[in-house]
């Protein structure tokens, strides 16, 4: 036997309340106060970011037990089922736990699940009938959604990772103003970044690692390495206790739900891509401040945005003009908008201005009226059959890549300065 058994949890949550990371910390603590061993961090997987049914961030968590015989893993599961059952957000309607119990090893089918569970829409039956092929056990509360997530967190093959160290609050305070000293915030960011990131919008005055929902998360640091987050939370200061910490490795920050296609008709509604083509509208800012353009390629073309939340980014996509040569990275919602988490421009258009021509004495020439050419008003001089002159624009943007701020964000868009190819 296999002695690894591997836990997957996933939907116990509520946007009033509660959050699965939170229920996998609390179980894996009852399982090492009874004794039992953990292997490696807790894993804290999001996946679709348009998936319906979700509830924030769509994460989903596992982590790995380490067991010696039958009689311990049948008395963990019994107690990892009880908590979920007890912690979990049943009473609304959208709450669906799923539980995965699995001990064999990390099929290439369950990799092929995990990223299309990343990239794209399963359902149910895709995730009972898969756990049942490689002899997952699956426990369903209610319809049992949460089991996508559950064997999705179990199977995630993490080749390219970050950390999270979660910071959790006393029961007490749920739901009142987070205590997070502003200062300290700003020192452990010079004193970690870039092996820390994310971590607050200067521009903004903006704390990037404080959640703005009734959740127990007091503040999420996210970095490279497990050694870099806990030591920026040993830098942080907070007016209010810390109940306990839990660092997951994660898929946060890696890009895993983009796709990349060549083909612009051949893009879905709620799936993530990069992608190629040209400005054919330069943009337009709509009602709410959101700024709007169309990309177009060989085979079609789609509106892309910059939504008011992205703040600063909208005025690097306010510049861009027709004929612009650009990759877009992002997500397509309900309505066919790609929605912007980065841009690379690959290639100014040529842009020009028309202006009325200068006169022998110096000065630029006013219109003399409809079909009358040009008079200048220093000197008087006329010219009938003038022409205007084309003058090329500076552009107000530069080749390269641009981001969104910290605060707009998505949880898996990976940052320019983890990439140092980018920057
Ligand atoms: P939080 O981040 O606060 O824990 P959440 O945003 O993760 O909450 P959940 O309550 O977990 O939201 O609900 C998401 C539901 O969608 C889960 O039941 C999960 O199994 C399911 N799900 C996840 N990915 C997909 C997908 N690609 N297609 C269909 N369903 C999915």
């Amino acid at each position: 036997m296999n002695n690894i058994l591997y836990v997957g949890i996933d939907d116990t949550d509520s946007s009033e309340g509660m959050c699965t990371t939170y229920i996998g910390a609390l179980v894996m603590d009852e399982l090492k106060h009874y004794g039992y061993q953990l292997k490696d961090h807790p894993r804290l997987i999001r996946l679709n970011p348009f998936a319906p049914f979700k509830t924030r961030g769509n994460g989903a968590i596992s982590f790995k037990l380490i067991l010696n015989s039958g009689k311990e893993t049948e008395k963990a599961k019994k107690l990892i089922l009880n908590q979920v059952e007890n912690l979990s957000e049943l009473q609304h309607e959208n709450t669906n736990p799923g539980v995965i119990f699995y001990n064999g090893i990390i099929t290439p089918e369950l990799k092929a699940y995990s990223m299309k569970t990343v990239q794209n829409i399963v359902t149910i039956d895709d995730a009972q009938k898969l756990a049942v092929q490689v002899g997952a056990q699956f426990h369903k509360f209610k319809n049992g959604r949460g089991i996508i997530g559950a064997l999705a967190a179990i199977g995630y093959p993490l080749e390219d990772r970050t950390y999270e160290l979660l910071a959790y609050r006393i029961p007490e305070n749920y739901g009142k103003k987070r205590e997070i000293n502003y200062e300290s915030v700003l020192e452990m960011n010079q004193k970690t970044y870039p092996q820390t990131f994310d971590n607050l919008d200067e521009d903004e005055d903006y704390i990037a690692i404080e959640p703005h929902t009734p959740c127990p998360i007091l503040y999420g640091i996210r970095g490279e390495t497990p050694e870099a987050v806990i030591n920026a939370h040993g830098i942080l200061e907070t007016c209010e206790p810390i109940e306990r910490i839990v660092v997951y490795v994660t898929n946060q920050h890696t890009d895993h739900h983009l796709l990349k296609i060549d083909n612009i008709s051949r893009m879905d509604k709620c799936k993530c891509y990069i992608a190629q083509g040209e400005v054919e509208n330069s943009p337009i800012i709509i009602e709410g401040g959101h700024v709007i353009f169309t990309l177009k390629d060989d085979s079609g073309s789609i509106d892309c945005a910059a939504y008011e939340p992205t703040k600063g980014f909208r005025d690097v996509v306010k510049n861009l003009k027709d004929g612009d040569l650009l990759e877009v990275y992002g997500g397509i919602g309900d309505k066919g908008t790609l929605n912007l988490e980065k841009i690379q421009v690959l290639k100014l258009a040529k842009v020009y201005e028309s202006r009325n021509p200068i006169c022998k004495c110096g000065k630029r020439m006013k219109s003399a009226g409809k079909n009358k050419g040009y008079k200048c008003m220093n000197c008087g001089f006329k010219l009938r059959n003038g022409t205007k002159e084309l003058i090329e624009v500076i552009r107000c943007i530069q080749k390269g890549f641009y981001e969104v701020p910290p605060s707009a964000r998505r949880h898996l868009s990976k940052p320019l300065i983890r990439d140092n190819s980018n920057i």
